[in-house]
């Protein structure tokens, strides 16, 4: 069985309401709050109310959390704004692509120009 939430995440606690957050949106199985160090006028994390720790994990659960997210992607993009002029979802996956939160979440980046390849 996979624990629904971990004690020590704080993604978890945010969804528990222990850590407060800016919130943004709220779904049944997901979540979407500001970044608390924006990188762009939108930066908004979209996170699984459930705890999977990367994008890979919760691909392999197979519960659909990937497609909802880039669901609640574009429904925050466009609240914000920003769905016209573009915006990026990244996941980062694992330390080495500076992922330091182990709570899956997409990042919404918009707002700005945004180059690609990124940094
Ligand atoms: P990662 O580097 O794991 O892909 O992204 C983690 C993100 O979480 C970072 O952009 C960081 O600014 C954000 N973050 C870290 N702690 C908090 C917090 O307590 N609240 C919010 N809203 N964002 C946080
Ligand atoms: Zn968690």
């Amino acid at each position: 069985a996979v624990a629904l939430t971990e004690p020590d995440c704080l993604f978890c606690k945010i969804v528990a309401g222990e850590v407060p957050a800016n919130i943004v949106r709220e779904g049944e199985r997901t979540l979407a709050f500001r970044d608390i160090n924006p990188q762009a006028p939108t930066h908004v994390l979209i996170i699984p109310k459930e705890h999977h720790p990367d994008a890979a994990a919760a691909g392999r659960a197979g519960q659909g959390l990937l497609d909802e997210i880039a669901r609640e992607a574009q429904a925050v993009a466009e609240a914000d704004g920003v769905a016209e002029s573009g915006y990026r979802l990244v996941f980062n996956t694992g330390p080495g692509a500076g992922q330091t939160v182990f709570h899956l979440h997409g990042h919404v980046l918009g707002g700005r120009g945004l180059e690609w390849p990124p940094g």
